[in-house]
């Protein structure tokens, strides 16, 4: 299975504009590593490939990345950087199923051109969704808004998404991670946040329980600069995600 991470940042990407902060200006200045396009995730088995969530610039980093076909997208849940760039598909040129939960469809904004090609699908939390080789089962992260974490299967590996999940996680979703080739966490900010998942949140999971492989995206211009986030979660043996970083699972 290959993971691509096409954008890692967090709501308004880095640098986010309008921003003078350190590290936006830091990603105007010199570019690399620090400029994070918002979230989006590419998950690859054979000739299928699914897209998960579809920022704003989904079109770019679809373009950057050189992707042309996809088997489906699944959309985590309502928010803007996740789903903002859902009507770019309106000029893809093939038949495009959609799969969000029940409760996110109808925030969902669809040109007529959009709605003659999607084929839109509720999915069921636990239940199996299956495309060849892979499956796919969804698991609901976040109380709040309603919000989507996937576990992906293929080839006797599996890994698991957590996406914008809560500060604390629950007997069910330590369940999940349990036993996972790679687990991904969306940490926004470095420091414990009431709402979000953190950094800190995630050293503290991989100390107390035997996750074996670790990274961390959609991380916003309040957390560290990439070079110094990678310094603090090396102990740890975290990796720290960066648009473009594609790995083998
Ligand atoms: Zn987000
Ligand atoms: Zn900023």
């Amino acid at each position: 299975m290959n993971i691509r991470f096409l954008g890692t940042g967090a709501a308004e990407g880095i640098p986010s504009f309008g921003c003078t902060c350190r590290q936006c200006k830091l990603a105007r200045k010199e570019g690399g590593l620090n400029v994070r396009k918002r979230a989006s995730l590419l998950v690859e088995v054979n000739s299928r490939r699914i897209l998960l969530d579809t920022p704003p610039e989904i079109s770019l980093l679809l373009n950057q990345a050189e992707v042309f076909n996809l088997t489906a997208i699944f959309l985590s849940h309502e928010h803007y950087d996740h789903i903002g760039g859902l009507i770019e598909f309106e000029f893809w040129n093939q038949v495009l199923p959609i799969f969000a939960g029940f409760d996110t469809l109808p925030h969902l904004r669809l040109t007529p051109r959009l709605e003659s090609r999607a084929l839109l699908s509720g999915f069921s939390t636990q239940s199996f969704l299956h495309f060849a080789d892979l499956r796919i089962m969804p698991f609901k992260v976040s109380p709040h808004v309603p919000c989507y974490g996937f576990s992906f299967e293929a080839n006797r590996k599996r890994v698991v998404h957590f996406t914008d999940s809560s500060s604390e996680l629950s007997d069910l979703h330590r369940h999940i991670a349990k036993e996972a080739d790679l687990v991904i966490f969306h940490t926004p900010t470095f420091e414990t946040n009431r709402n979000h998942l953190s950094v800190q949140n995630v050293i503290s999971l991989v100390k107390d329980s035997s996750l074996k492989r670790v990274i961390i995206t959609h991380i916003n211009h309040n957390n560290f600069s990439h070079t110094e986030l990678e310094e603090k979660v090396a102990p740890w043996a975290i990796t720290v995600a960066h648009d473009g970083l594609s790995l083998e699972v």
